[in-house]
């Protein structure tokens, strides 16, 4: 199935203004959706382990989990550097949506990293690192929430924006901004499965089976937590902060 999406006719427009027909292959937009959701976590959790190796805290990873190979607690910078990654992807994605440069490909990865902390914040809560930032900065628990929440909904508005440009139609648009969230879900929700056989050590710190001081996120809690069984695992889109996680 493909998406045409096709600017007005454009003979009364002067040269400048004109431009190709422009195409989302909407098999190749759910595929992109599917692969780009499945790492969309450990993008978050590479960000961090970038971050720490930047600022001399050699970390590692697993799918869902970053840990300083010191065992300390992840210091700012470190935190800071996961929820920002996505952020960035979707940045440099919408720029490229705006430059016309494979629409198949960046219109899902752009919506796709707004949501990487999106959903936690729809649901209500703050996650940890968001916390342990503004701990961090002896800031109001909320602040980062609302710095992060203020980004994706700039950039939401900068991918709906594009679409006066493209013209694809109700539906169309409707789908460009569900298929993404849809695919992130069963994508994350493999990931999470994979994890308890790849990094089995990792995944039982995640969801407290092993004790840890930090642990790293869960993304949907009921969902997840659900098909293990674990019912009340300590689980959040982020690190545990010290004092938290009920
Ligand atoms: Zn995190």
């Amino acid at each position: 199935m493909t998406l045409e999406l096709a600017e007005p006719p454009t003979q009364s427009l002067p040269a400048s203004r004109k431009s190709s027909a422009l195409q989302i292959n909407f098999l190749k937009f759910t595929i992109t959706s599917l692969i780009g959701g499945f790492f969309l976590i450990p993008l978050h959790e590479f960000g961090h382990v970038l971050c720490d190796w930047i600022t001399g805290h050699p970390a590692a990873m697993s799918y869902a989990r970053d840990y300083l190979l010191s065992g300390e607690k992840t210091p700012f910078w470190g935190l800071l550097g996961g929820p920002v990654a996505p952020l960035l992807m979707s940045a440099v994605c919408v720029i490229l949506i705006y430059r016309g440069v494979n629409l198949s490909i960046t219109y899902p990865l752009a919506v796709l990293g707004t949501l990487d902390r999106l959903l936690l914040y729809l649901s209500g809560s703050t996650p940890s690192d968001e916390r342990d930032l503004a701990s961090a900065m002896a800031w109001p628990q909320a602040t980062f929430k609302h710095i992060f929440l203020t980004c994706e909904l700039l950039l939401l508005a900068l991918i709906l924006l594009s679409l006066i440009k493209y013209r694809p139609g109700i539906w169309r648009s409707i789908l460009i901004f569900a298929v993404p969230p849809v695919c992130f879900i069963a994508a994350a929700l493999l990931g999470f499965l994979l994890d308890r056989y790849a990094f089995p050590e990792q995944h039982k710190k995640e969801f407290g089976l092993i004790r840890s001081d930090s642990y790293e996120f869960c993304v949907g809690k009921v969902a997840y937590c659900g098909t293990t069984g674990l019912g009340s695992g300590p689980t959040g889109y982020g690190r545990a902060s010290q004092a938290e996680e009920s």
